[in-house]
């Protein structure tokens, strides 16, 4: 079945509607100049993970995109909750995405009407599972996160992804996973869609987020990390270090922690701390399984 004729509904613009009617017009703002941002959220047992954080960050990136969505958080939060229960999902991922209208044509667009979808669907396991114990293959792309100066890298911005789909077809093409993106600078970046971590001498080392997404996964690795007693050390990574590195492991909301094996021609294990924070973070997500922080 294609994706855009699934059961159940969509939320458009404050109404349930069919999954297969929730359509937009050509003409979309959204489309041609890509005056989108969206958000990726996993519900585990029936609870979104973290929503307001989602949700607010789903603000701010409108805002940076110099547009405001006419549903404050409480409306979003509450419109995600009751979607969820209506599609029946316990597990689920969660897509809210605001754009430009097509009211009119142009680069500029002042006037056009903000648009607020959410869809949530079952997607189980980002990478293969299979691979994902063994640890996934990643490619280092050719394209590199733009400097803050050429793009609104805090905003999760529709936009940013072109470079990011580019790269991850060109991994494909390869056999690879995913792909290691290196910044404007020449520093170890992310992946297409998910933040990244190394390990060495028992302390977890992280790029500091300043040209790319800071993943709300990423944040509360290292907060899982540090409840350990885990050293994690924020400061920037260039790709020659990756030699020295004994683990490593991507981070997001579809991707959960997933180790990694092999980025171009370095190899990792996949070590205890990685095991640790993939099982701490399993539990975290979890309502139930959640362990109180002290
Ligand atoms: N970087 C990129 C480019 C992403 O698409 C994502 C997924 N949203 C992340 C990092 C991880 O962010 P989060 O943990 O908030 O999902």
């Amino acid at each position: 079945v294609p994706f855009d004729q699934l059961e159940g509904f969509i939320w458009l613009n404050g109404e349930f509607v069919k999954w297969a009617d929730a359509k937009i017009h050509v003409l979309t703002h959204g489309l041609h100049y890509a005056s989108a941002v969206f958000e990726g959220e996993r519900a585990y047992d029936g609870e979104i993970f973290k929503l307001t954080e989602h949700t607010e960050r789903l603000h701010e990136s409108a805002r940076i995109l110099g547009f405001t969505i006419p549903w404050s958080v409480e409306e979003i939060d509450d419109a995600c909750r009751e979607l969820l229960a209506r599609q029946g999902f316990s597990d689920a991922y969660v897509r809210p995405i605001a754009w430009r209208g097509s009211e009119l044509m142009g680069v500029s667009a002042q006037q056009n009407r903000i648009n607020l979808a959410i869809a949530i669907w079952q997607w189980p396991s980002y990478f293969d599972p299979e691979q994902r114990l063994k640890g996934i293959r990643l490619d280092i792309a050719e394209y590199c996160r733009p400097d803050p100066r050429t793009a609104p890298s805090r905003s999760k911005a529709a936009g940013l992804y072109m470079i990011c789909t580019l790269s991850k077809h060109a991994a494909e093409a390869k056999g690879y996973a995913d792909a290691m993106m290196l910044d404007w600078r020449g520093q170890v970046a992310e992946a297409t869609g998910a933040n990244i971590f190394f390990v060495k001498d028992g302390v977890l080392h992280t790029p500091t987020p300043d040209c790319f997404l800071d993943g709300i996964t990423r944040r509360t690795v290292i907060e899982l990390a540090r409840r350990r007693g885990i050293e994690v050390v924020e400061r920037a990574i260039m790709p020659e270090e990756l030699e020295g590195f004994e683990q490593c492991f991507l981070c997001g909301t579809a991707a959960e922690v997933t180790p990694v094996a092999e980025i171009g021609p370095y190899r990792f294990e996949v070590g205890e701390i990685t095991r640790l924070l993939m099982n701490d973070y399993a539990s975290e997500v979890r309502p139930s399984l959640r362990v109180a922080a002290e």
